[in-house]
């Protein structure tokens, strides 16, 4: 089979205009199609499983606008929930009651939390958490592994060193030295890494702040026994452990991984999901550590569309049609089909390969594995992956543009889709 070559015109003028207006034409890097080369394309409308380009053709889409659309594109009753909210306004920088109601869905819903303070990104909610464990343990050191993504905060910039775990320096012109010296990295999955940290630095490391399932180097699951063992050295010395699930929470689990894997964090980070597809972030946990936020402490965290009605809206209803029963094993299942069906295609077209799923989370890498790490990941061949993205692309299927980013799915993909999703890789693995 020939693919047909996709006609992007419309595409490419757009991103041409944009490129002169913003910084690379995106807001968001990744969006760029940098580490695959190749121009991106430019929506113009989404629905279920589905994106339309501005050239108006369709794609199967695994990214779901990075996360969020757990219950596909423009659900419909999330639609409906949003345009009653919007006749009410659109902000209100007032207490509402519609934060009481998301706040209890999320104290129901993730184990590690008692009390929760809503905000406008994954970014903001991890630069918020990162002061309050300082704040609560009158430490300065934080410990962050290779890999894992906490936003762009300046402390959570810091380069992977290779092999021994280093003292970090930063990964970006504008973040000083005199920030990123406080944070430490450890390979992920390498609890000797992070013992041995702790014994260098007994009083001093305010906590441990991981993706509990990595997404952002690639989809990498934790190592049985990693977690637990962060629990128990974490307690050990007096430190704090945060789960960032901006990226897994309700998506591995409704509890997220923290529930899934029965591991309960001091504080959480949440996101993405928790909007519905609006801006949503959030930090949350033990009772104790939350009261330390004020103005019920005294460490300051404030936001003017924090909590904003239209936020609270898709949060919630998606939250609720997420919590019907059946969803997870519904989105496990087809999650399960399309992975291990990528994989044996890979294996039959001749190329190395690993990777797997979990709920509605999925990866993998052209490289024979295991991928345990940051460092294993990039030892996969990134320019088959570049080939590869590029091929699905022209036959409709619409996959994260970089080898280090899990794909996701949702409630509205169908077997269908997954097979057409496979069928299509077969064809370009067969000519890679
Ligand atoms: C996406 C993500 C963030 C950042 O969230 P934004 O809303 O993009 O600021 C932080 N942590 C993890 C694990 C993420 O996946």
């Amino acid at each position: 089979m020939v693919a047909t070559a996709l006609n992007t015109s419309q595409s490419e003028a757009i991103f041409n205009a944009a490129q002169k207006l913003m910084p690379g034409g995106v807001n968001s890097p990744v969006r760029a199609f940098k580490s695959v080369g190749g121009q991106p394309i430019v929506f113009d409308r989404v629905k279920g499983a589905y994106a339309w380009d501005v050239d108006n053709n369709r794609y199967i889409d695994y990214i779901g606008t990075w996360g969020p659309a757990i219950c596909g594109h423009a659900n419909d009753e999330v639609l409906e929930a949003l345009s009653e909210a919007l006749s009410k306004g659109t902000s209100f920088g007032a207490p509402c009651a519609l934060e009481n109601v998301l706040a209890e869905m999320v104290i129901d819903a993730v184990p590690s939390i008692e009390m929760v303070r809503f905000v406008n990104s994954g970014t903001e909610a991890c630069l918020s958490v990162q002061r309050l464990m300082r704040a609560y343990t009158k430490r300065d050191r934080l410990l962050k592994f290779e890999g894992c993504y906490h936003g762009h905060g300046d402390m959570f910039l810091v380069k992977a060193g290779s092999g021994v775990a280093t003292l970090g320096l930063p990964d970006s012109p504008g973040v000083p030295k005199s920030v990123t010296e406080h944070t430490l990295t450890a390979p992920y999955n390498d609890l000797e890494a992070v013992k041995a940290l702790f014994a260098q630095y007994p009083d001093e490391i305010a906590g441990v702040i991981l993706e509990p399932i990595v997404g952002n180097s690639g989809f990498i699951l934790p190592d049985p026994g990693f977690l637990a063992g962060l629990r128990e050295i974490t307690q050990e010395y007096g430190a704090l452990l945060v789960f960032d699930e901006v990226m897994t929470g309700f998506r591995i689990a409704y509890g997220g991984v923290q529930e899934k894997f029965g591991i309960t964090p001091d504080l959480t980070t949440l996101g993405k999901i928790i909007g519905g597809g609006l801006p949503v972030g959030a930090y949350g946990g033990r009772r104790d550590i939350m009261e330390m936020v004020a103005p019920a402490g005294p460490m300051y965290q404030a936001g003017t569309l924090s909590g904003n009605p239209l936020a609270m809206t898709a949060g919630i209803k998606t939250l609720e049609l997420l919590r019907r029963p059946g969803t997870y094993d519904r989105l496990d299942e087809i999650t399960k089909r399309l992975a291990t069906g990528m994989l044996a295609i890979a294996g039959e077209t001749g190329h190395e390969a690993c990777g797997g799923s979990l709920s509605a989370m999925f990866g993998f890498f052209f490289t024979a594995g295991p991928v345990r790490n940051y460092d294993d990941a990039k030892g996969c061949d990134l320019e088959k992956f570049s080939r590869f993205h590029r091929g699905m692309l022209e036959r409709g299927i619409y996959l994260a543009p970089s080898q280090f980013e899990a794909g996701f799915t949702s409630l509205a993909h169908t077997e269908a889709d997954i097979d057409a999703t496979l069928a299509a890789a077969r064809d370009v693995m067969s000519s890679l």
